[in-house]
């Protein structure tokens, strides 16, 4: 893999406004490939991490960079703005309205590594990947698929590494992007060869002026696309089978994907643990992928896969060997015949539905921050559980919807209590899962669901460990 000459960009000058972890990226690469760079970000930390990266930087290309407040855009080529800054709702921030007086297009890290690489003269193909929910499976899916094939990838955008912090790649080789609505509004001239639109649920309407407006943006991930191209999409929602519709009038290949049969028949489909073509089983779903959404995911990253040539038994081994992605679903433990699953990234009780779709006989670990509704809609999956532990600051709101139907529980407050508790309770009653799902955001008690994730697993590794079986190994 190589890295960009440090040309492509000589003459032009940006602006990037929030040094956060696409920002930073964003002012570097534009620098090392010749271009000015203006950068600033409201908090002095930021500035002063960019700083430190500077320092690293060769004298010319450090040269380039400065740092301060944007106040005019006249004259720059164009201006990056970080993920949380809008430029059209629910307010356009003020740099926003300076790039539109001067005239200067506002530009998402993904159109600029488009244009490096076109300038660099690679023909590296480009994937796209956008939806509600499944994106960062998906992206991730689809770029070990092609790697186990062989083929030079790198994946990144919304689910990091950002997208200009990816190397250069050759003329077979392949970008899987994993595309947010607020990157697909700031697109010029890129162009998926393959491009994926997952499903349409509402999410983050106050930015997209409502659902018709979401939807608009989402499918902007087609745009541009040729007779040469896929458009893959789901039509497992009415808005997607919407689109669909549309789609299917071309200029692209249109392929439609679900994650269980449907009628009318999907193109590509999962079903039995398994992933189905025009009626055909095609190849296995590993056990890294459990569920109908991550059939979902997998009927995605088929369609492209194939489309980017890789042959169907290729395609079966990556979907075979996908470690899956860590705080969904993920197995971090097992002793005794109970498996701990960390489901972390659940942050509100649409997310947990999915995995507790899963298990028919578990013990279940929630709480935390509680979104609208609570847990209300989970009602469905209580006869499946044989124990509940609550935990974080909306525990007893949690506790109510429970008691109200006869669910076991106990709130026990932490992570700490509740690992031990549910091994023990599993234990008790042959319960083969234990699995954290919160249904909740986790500010309360941790940095995020990462962190949230991380100390599940710790906690499930460490009561595992205590209880393992003594084995004489000498015998
Ligand atoms: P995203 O990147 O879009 O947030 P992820 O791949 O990180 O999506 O998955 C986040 C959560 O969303 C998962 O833990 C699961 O609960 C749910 N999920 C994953 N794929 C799908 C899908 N295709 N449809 C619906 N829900 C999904």
């Amino acid at each position: 893999m190589n890295s960009f000459p440090s040309t492509l960009f000589t003459g032009h000058h940006y602006a990037v406004l929030g040094l956060g972890r696409n920002g930073v990226p964003a002012v570097l690469a534009l620098a090392k490939g010749g271009a000015r760079v203006q950068a600033w970000d409201d908090g002095e930390t930021a500035r002063t991490a960019l700083a430190h990266q500077c320092a690293d930087l060769p004298a010319d290309v450090a040269a380039r960079i400065t740092c301060a407040p944007i106040e005019t855009l006249t004259g720059f080529d164009g201006l990056v703005l970080s993920p949380g800054i809008p430029h059209v709702l629910p307010k356009p921030h003020p740099v926003a309205l300076l790039a539109k007086e001067a005239g200067v297009p506002i530009l998402s890290d993904a159109e600029l590594l488009y244009q490096a690489v076109r300038r660099a003269g690679s023909k590296a193909r480009f994937a796209g990947i956008t939806g509600t929910n499944g994106k960062s499976t998906t992206t991730t899916l689809l770029a070990h698929i092609l790697a186990e094939a062989g083929v030079p990838v790198a994946a990144g955008g919304n689910l990091g590494p950002a997208a200009l912090a990816l190397p250069l790649l050759p003329d077979n080789g392949v970008y899987v992007l994993e595309m947010s609505s607020y990157m697909l509004e700031r697109l010029d001239t890129l162009r998926f060869d393959a491009a994926c639109l997952l499903n349409l649920t509402p999410d983050h309407l106050d930015r997209h002026a409502g659902m018709e407006g979401y939807a608009h943006v989402k499918t902007r991930v087609f745009a541009g696309q040729t007779e040469a191209d896929l458009a893959v999409i789901g039509v497992e929602d009415q808005w997607c089978r919407d689109i669909a519709a549309r789609l299917k009038a071309g200029p692209a290949r249109c392929i439609t994907i679900s994650g269980a049969p449907v009628t009318p028949p999907s193109d590509v489909y999962g079903q039995a643990n398994a992933i189905w073509h025009n009626g055909r089983k095609v190849a296995g779903i590993g056990p890294a992928l459990p569920g109908n959404h991550n059939a979902e995911n997998a009927a995605a990253a088929y369609a492209m896969a194939s489309f980017l040539g890789i042959t169907d038994n290729q395609i079966a081994t990556g979907l075979r060997t996908f470690p899956g992605l860590p705080h969904r679903q993920k197995v971090v433990a097992e002793q005794d015949g109970v498996v701990f699953v960390d489901d972390s990234k659940a942050t509100n009780a649409d997310a947990s539905s999915r995995a507790l779709g899963c298990y028919d006989k578990l013990v279940w670990i929630a709480g935390g921050m509680a979104k609208e509704g609570g847990i209300a809609s989970l009602v469905p999956y209580f006869p499946r559980m044989a124990h509940t532990f609550l935990i974080g600051r909306d525990a007893e709101e949690l506790a109510a919807t429970l008691e109200a139907h006869n669910a076991p529980y106990t709130v026990v407050g932490t992570l700490e209590a509740a690992v031990p508790a549910a091994y023990a309770v599993a234990r008790q009653t042959q319960t083969p899962v234990v699995l954290l799902s919160p249904a909740c955001a986790s500010f309360d008690q941790f940095s995020g669901f990462e962190a949230r994730g991380l100390r599940f697993q710790e906690l499930a590794r460490t009561v595992s460990a205590e209880t393992t079986p003594q084995t004489g190994k000498n015998g």
